[in-house]
């Protein structure tokens, strides 16, 4: 079953165009990275799946288990399975991160027609996942991502995607800012939720791919996808840098 069917779309904000008929589709159980140079557009790919406010699809439709997914909510967007890891999370000073975690997952449990979790059953949930991922547990009761280092933050993110269950995760340069070790653990993660979840991995680095073993991987720039291939594709862009020529 076709996950996500992305059809030409053009996309702007303050005018500019930034996605210039870009086009994708990912089956079920397929794992895609995308890669390009800074700025060809593949955070602002991942916001507009999500449904950021900030940019305007002028053109082209989005598909999500076929339905119309810009005719939804972000909130929709998440309820229907789809998940966004952040390249920059962002931090909520005031919320701890186990009440915003405790609510997205008896919002999902709410929207499934389960029963919520108790406190008690929450808890042992969010510790186990926790323990998993080398996550203190001291970081239950501090804020949001608030003091987090960069890769703390990209560690919360997968744990947000690890409570949520999701059917197509987006992960927008998980692997940035990660030490060896907690990119091992991200890699295991991502290899654990294959069975279960689509992907489209956003990175920079060959080391994360070559852990994980995309399916697909698709070259993107100026807003556009110009090669899909596979791994061997990174390993070209690590040896002569993004010219189409060389591709
Ligand atoms: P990437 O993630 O591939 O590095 P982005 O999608 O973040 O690239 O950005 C693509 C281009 O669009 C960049 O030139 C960036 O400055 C511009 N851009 C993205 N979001 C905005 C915005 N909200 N306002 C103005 N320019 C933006
Ligand atoms: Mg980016």
């Amino acid at each position: 079953m076709t996950l996500l069917d992305i059809q030409h779309i053009s996309v702007q904000t303050m005018g500019k165009t930034i996605l210039d008929g870009f086009s994708l589709k990912i089956e079920e159980g397929e794992l895609h990275a995308i890669m390009g140079p800074n700025g060809a557009g593949k955070s602002t790919l991942a916001h507009v799946l999500a449904g950021h406010p900030d940019y305007e699809v002028t053109s082209g439709r989005i598909f999500f288990r076929g339905k119309d997914l810009l005719a939804l909510e972000p909130s929709e967007r998440s309820l229907a399975g789809l998940f966004l890891s952040f390249q920059y999370p962002v931090d909520i000073p005031g919320v701890s991160n186990e009440e915003f975690l405790e609510k997205v997952v008896q919002e999902k449990r709410k929207f499934l027609g389960k029963p919520p979790l108790s406190k008690e059953e929450f808890t042992t949930l969010l510790q186990e996942k926790m323990e998993k991922m080398q996550i203190a547990s001291s970081f239950r009761k501090r804020g949001l991502n608030e003091g987090f280092s960069g890769g703390e933050k990209k560690k919360n993110e997968l744990l947000q995607m690890a409570l949520l269950c999701p059917e197509l995760a987006i992960l927008d340069e998980t692997d940035s800012g990660l030490d060896v070790d907690a990119i091992r653990m991200s890699a295991d993660y991502i290899n654990e939720c294959k069975s279960s979840c689509s992907l489209l991995l956003i990175t920079h680095y060959a080391r994360l791919l070559t852990l994980v073993q995309p399916t697909h991987v698709h070259i993107m720039l100026e807003g556009k996808v110009v090669r899909s291939g596979s791994l061997d594709l990174c390993a070209k862009i690590e040896e002569s840098g993004y010219k189409l020529e060389a591709l």
